[in-house]
């Protein structure tokens, strides 16, 4: 299945996002949860690209593994960090004949130790470019790109950041998933603003279930979202509880989840960390539409 085709009236486009495991242990115990997860029908299996080699080798053999399988269909990420245009080519081709359907096709962070992007030479400077490199080379691939409601950290300005979002979605873009969030009005602020600009794709909202205090803490200070004041102090009425952390993430993951999908929502990207347990919690709660 493509992107494209995840989304549509009367079903919920489910998408879960994994990372690649650092160990062989670590990837047959992402392989278990993964395997909890297919219960709930997703639409589609993701997992991040990093910066150095062998987690990008890594990346494309999880998606391979995880299509293969459970028969669901996968996206890898791609970011231009560090790439000519020829050598992302040369990843796409052979993500294709692994048979990856999908791509969440992005510009990627500074690497580590650096202040700011830098364009490889040959390579991208933005994720529309790369896009536009998808779209006109490997017309097959299904595309995301990423959209922030609480808006990209680099962005000038809101609005630049949108004409950004709608570059992007302009050179072909099928969804765009947004940045975890923990206020909803952030996002259907947004997706007014995508409709505003006309950004006609659908606007996937991407969550991240809560399940330990200090580590969405240093998460949402790094990626730049906002954990709102009632959130903290629901949080903080946990103490150092670690299951109870763990519930009252659960409980603010169902509220945002019931909303979303009360508000029509095309879908739903979960950011599972590699673990099953929150967002099962989570949609065994709620009554999912299709
Ligand atoms: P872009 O869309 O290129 O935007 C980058 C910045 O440049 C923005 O501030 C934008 O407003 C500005 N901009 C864009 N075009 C122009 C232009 N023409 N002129 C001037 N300014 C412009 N990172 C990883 O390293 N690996 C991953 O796997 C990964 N997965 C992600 C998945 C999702 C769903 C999301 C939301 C983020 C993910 N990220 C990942 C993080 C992402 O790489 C960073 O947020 C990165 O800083 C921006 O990537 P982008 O694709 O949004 O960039």
């Amino acid at each position: 299945m493509t992107i494209a085709a995840a989304y549509g009236p009367d079903k919920l486009g489910l998408s879960f996002e994994l990372f690649p495991p650092k160990t062989d242990k670590g990837e047959q115990t992402l392989l278990e949860h993964v395997e909890r997860l297919m219960a709930f029908r997703p639409s589609y299996v993701t997992c991040t690209y990093g910066a150095g080699g062998s987690t990008q080798s890594k990346t494309l053999e999880i998606v391979s593994r995880v299509r293969r399988d459970f028969g669901v269909a996968v996206a890898t990420h791609l970011t231009c960090v560090g790439a000519t245009a020829d050598e992302l080519r040369g990843y796409l081709g052979e993500a294709q004949a692994a048979g990856v359907q999908n791509v969440v096709a992005l510009r990627g962070d500074p690497p580590q130790g650096a202040e700011r992007f830098e364009q490889t030479a040959g390579g991208f400077a933005y994720a529309n470019e790369l896009v536009a490199m998808i779209r006109s080379d490997f017309p097959d691939l299904g595309v995301a790109v990423a959209g922030y409601p609480e808006v990209h950290q680099e962005a000038p300005s809101r609005e630049a950041d949108l004409e950004n979002l709608k570059r992007k979605v302009d050179a072909g873009a099928d969804a765009v998933i947004t940045q975890l969030f923990y206020d909803n009005q952030d996002f259907f602020r947004f997706r007014d603003d995508c409709q505003r600009l006309g950004v006609d794709v659908p606007i996937v909202p991407g969550l991240l279930p809560i399940t330990n205090t200090a580590q969405i803490k240093r998460i949402t200070s790094l990626c730049g979202a906002r954990l709102p004041a009632d959130l903290v102090a629901k949080l903080e009425a946990a103490g150092d509880d670690d299951q109870a952390q763990f519930e009252a993430g659960v409980e603010i993951a169902t509220a945002q989840t019931v909303e979303l999908i009360e508000q029509g929502v095309p879908g739903i990207h979960y950011y599972v960390l590699n673990k099953s347990e929150a967002a099962s919690r989570v949609l065994q709660s709620v009554n999912l539409p299709g």
